[in-house]
């Protein structure tokens, strides 16, 4: 399944009192979770209000989650007792964040469904009535040691989390729509000269209540929901249109302006992502050499096979590749060669220590020897005080970036910032 199908598959849905979400016999394709109003789920195609073994449902609770499991038919009926919302995901999406889990989460997740699967056909013939806690009492009692992980208050707490990411990612969708995400664009300046060599595009949402809202607040959920595809393809686009407009301001004062785009390592996943590219760069007539993808480790660490088809594809398209956040995680300078990298930055947190730690000023030494080399630029990111950019200017930093030469800018004042930068 593409990307494409796969993300707008989730969403919530309205259910007028006495409409059934499913009956026996159906198949299991969706799990459920109440965002408000109530379920009543009974055994069989026994639908009567009275049903003594009618369980009632409330917000927050989960049912028909069986189908985690398998297909096969359901063996209960669910129906709405009153007007209900309910969020529907589908197997699919399921199993496939089960499989993008840490894989010891996902591990265990087996182990506890399985294990919940064989206490459930053990003790009970329902296996959508919900809870099952007979069964799961009594395999309490039968283990002298054991501990529940899951107590009452922290399931609550869960399921509290997983309405909430569910709710954002209804809003992120919707923000989509209403084209309320715009590209701020901050400027990377050449440390030799001072001059404006670039900028890197960073999404800001624009949210009709809460303002500008910065994309730490969004991007981890867009990440886990599969919504940052969509988000960064629309970075992307910005970046093809954006960058020829802004070299034409320099009135050839500088050499070519580039613009970075952030590219989240999910995308690695996505087997049309080169050819979406392609087309971007095709629809919008861009030079793709002014384009530069920053990508972070991370992304090259899983399928390092896979990633190596990807960054192949965006070089052969003539994209340049930037390596963001260098410091943050393992720091193998392997990844440069391997991965063909052009640029490599190094993330904030190493910048800020170079003043008073000489290990890190050896490290951005040995690196920026290194670049030479290897033919690879440096950008040093978070550049605030002048004191470290004279030090990396010195060490012989190609690039900077940071609050010291500007913030992430609006379009129109990246276009101011140009022409003050370049005396037009
Ligand atoms: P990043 O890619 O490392 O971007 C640099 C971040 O550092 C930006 O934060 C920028 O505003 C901030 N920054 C720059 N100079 C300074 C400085 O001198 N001091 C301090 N304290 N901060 C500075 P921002 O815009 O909030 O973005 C945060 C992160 O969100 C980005 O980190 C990136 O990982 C992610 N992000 C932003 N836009 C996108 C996008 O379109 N797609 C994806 N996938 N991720 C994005
Ligand atoms: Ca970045
Ligand atoms: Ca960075």
């Amino acid at each position: 399944m593409t990307y494409q199908e796969q993300t707008y598959l989730s969403r919530c849905a309205h259910f007028k009192r006495g409409d059934f979400v499913f009956q026996e016999g159906e198949e299991r394709n969706h799990t459920f979770i109440i965002e408000s109003g109530s379920i009543g789920i009974m055994p069989g195609k026994e639908t009567s209000k009275d049903n003594a073994s009618r369980v009632t449902l409330g917000p927050g609770e989960i049912f028909g989650e069986m189908a985690i499991l398998s297909h096969g038919q359901r063996t209960a009926t669910a129906v709405a007792l009153e007007d209900t919302e309910l969020f529907m995901i589908p197997r699919q999406v399921l199993q496939e964040r089960i499989t993008n889990l840490d894989p010891l989460v996902a591990l265990l997740m087996s182990l506890l469904v399985d294990r919940y699967r064989s206490l459930r056909i053990k003790h009970a013939e329902i296996a959508d009535l919900q809870p099952a806690l007979p069964a799961i009492e009594e395999e309490q009692d039968e283990e002298e040691n054991y501990e529940p992980i899951t107590t009452v208050s922290n399931l609550n707490v869960q399921k509290e989390n997983a309405l909430k990411e569910l709710r954002v990612e209804q809003e992120l969708r919707k923000a989509i729509e209403k084209k309320q995400f715009v590209a701020y664009m901050q400027p990377i300046l050449s440390l030799d000269t001072g001059k404006i060599a670039g900028f890197e595009t960073l999404i800001r949402w624009i949210h009709p209540e809460r303002g500008i809202v910065p994309p730490l607040e969004f991007i981890p959920v867009a990440e886990r929901t599969n919504v940052v595809q969509l988000l960064d393809r629309l970075m992307f686009e910005q970046a093809c249109y954006i960058a020829p407009e802004l070299n034409a301001l320099t009135e050839g004062k500088v050499e070519k302006l580039f613009v970075s785009v952030n590219l989240s390592g999910i995308n690695f996943e996505d087997e049309d992502i080169v050819d979406s590219v392609k087309r971007c760069i095709s629809k919008t007539k861009v030079d793709p050499s002014l384009i530069k993808l920053e990508i972070t480790e991370s992304a090259l660490i899983g399928d390092s096979k896979q990633a190596e088809e990807v960054l192949r594809g965006f070089k052969a398209l003539g994209l340049h590749i930037a390596l963001d956040d260098f410091g943050t995680g393992y720091s193998s300078l392997s990844y440069l060669h391997k991965f063909s990298i052009d640029t490599l930055k190094i993330d904030r947190s190493f910048v800020s220590q170079i003043r008073t730690d000489t290990k890190t000023l050896d490290i951005l030494r040995a690196i920026v020897d290194l670049s030479g080399s290897f033919k690879f630029k440096v950008v040093a990111e978070g550049i605030e005080y002048e004191e470290e950019a004279d030090m990396l200017k010195k060490l012989g930093c190609d690039y900077g970036q940071g609050y010291l030469y500007g913030r992430p800018l609006s379009i129109e004042d990246a276009r101011q910032f140009i022409k003050t930068n370049l005396d037009l």
